[in-house]
């Protein structure tokens, strides 16, 4: 009789371990990274393990609808993409990710994704959680500052609260850290580089300035003037350029090769004037 309670307590014991473990995925990660950005058609970020950076990351996202704690979708990924954002920051560039996801095939219209590394059978979690709406476009760039402190998620709320913005797209944003800004409305934001057909040759900006990438945009200097500080996601930029096609609402992010500047593609992006 004692023996079988005994028994039976243990038994209670390790089920609640298993349990914990479970609703825990273990946060000794080997990896670190995050999802940077969302969009219609596919799921990016980066993952990497600083102390051995030959060991690719096996990279799984989980895909929940809205409130719901059942994943709806699985998708695999290797993180083994080259990104110039990686190479500047953590000097490897040779961590990204990028898969497709065809939004049109879930019920709904809100979404949260959750990645996680795949190491022995073990999950470990990567970065927070990211909200995604069917139809908008969420880009968090110089995504390679690193993540997954709990401190910068009340940065966030408060960031968002300070802007007046109870969006989750603003929350979202500023849990890079940065300063969050007036906001100036959703824009049309485009790539361009200095190439003959992006800049018709000029290599300098109209201010007279080099451009830089993850620094210059164009924008219609009667909506933002030269020297405006704006952020975008979590990058903050300074208008140094105009351009013919950039009236009103419109933004031109410069990058540095043309390739980069057609993989932006067009995106509308909520625009937070810094002072
Ligand atoms: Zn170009």
């Amino acid at each position: 009789m004692k023996k079988n309670f005994r028994k039976q307590w243990s038994f209670a014991i390790i089920s609640f371990i298993t349990m914990l473990a479970m609703v825990f995925p273990s946060s000794g990660a080997p990896a670190r990274g995050k999802i940077t950005g969302v969009d219609s058609a596919s799921i990016s970020g980066w993952a990497w393990n600083p102390e051995d950076t030959n060991d690719v990351q096996q990279v799984e996202l989980h895909i929940f609808r809205s409130g719901k704690s059942e994943p709806i979708k699985y998708l695999h990924v290797t993180a083994d993409q080259y990104r110039e954002d990686l190479a500047a920051d953590l000097k490897d560039g040779w961590h990204g990710f990028s898969v497709k996801i065809d939004w049109s095939e879930f019920e709904g219209s809100d979404f949260k994704i959750k990645a996680y590394t795949v190491k022995d059978d073990k999950y470990y979690t990567l970065g927070e959680t990211v909200s995604y709406s069917k139809g908008s476009s969420k880009a968090v760039q110089n995504a390679a500052r690193d993540t997954g402190k709990s401190t910068t998620k009340d940065a966030a709320n408060t960031a968002a609260k300070a802007s007046g913005s109870s969006s989750s797209e603003a929350s979202q944003t500023a849990s890079a850290g940065s300063e969050a800004g007036q906001s100036l409305g959703v824009f049309s934001i485009s790539g361009y580089c200095n190439c003959e057909k992006c800049s018709g040759g000029h290599k300098v900006t109209y201010s007279g300035k080099v451009p830089q990438a993850g620094h210059t945009i164009a924008a219609d200097l009667s909506v933002l003037p030269l020297g405006s500080r704006v952020r975008i996601g979590s990058t903050v930029y300074t208008v140094e350029d105009k351009g013919s096609a950039i009236q009103g609402h419109k933004i031109d992010i410069y990058y540095d090769t043309h390739d980069k500047a057609i993989a932006h593609g067009r995106t509308s992006q909520e625009v937070f004037l810094l002072r």
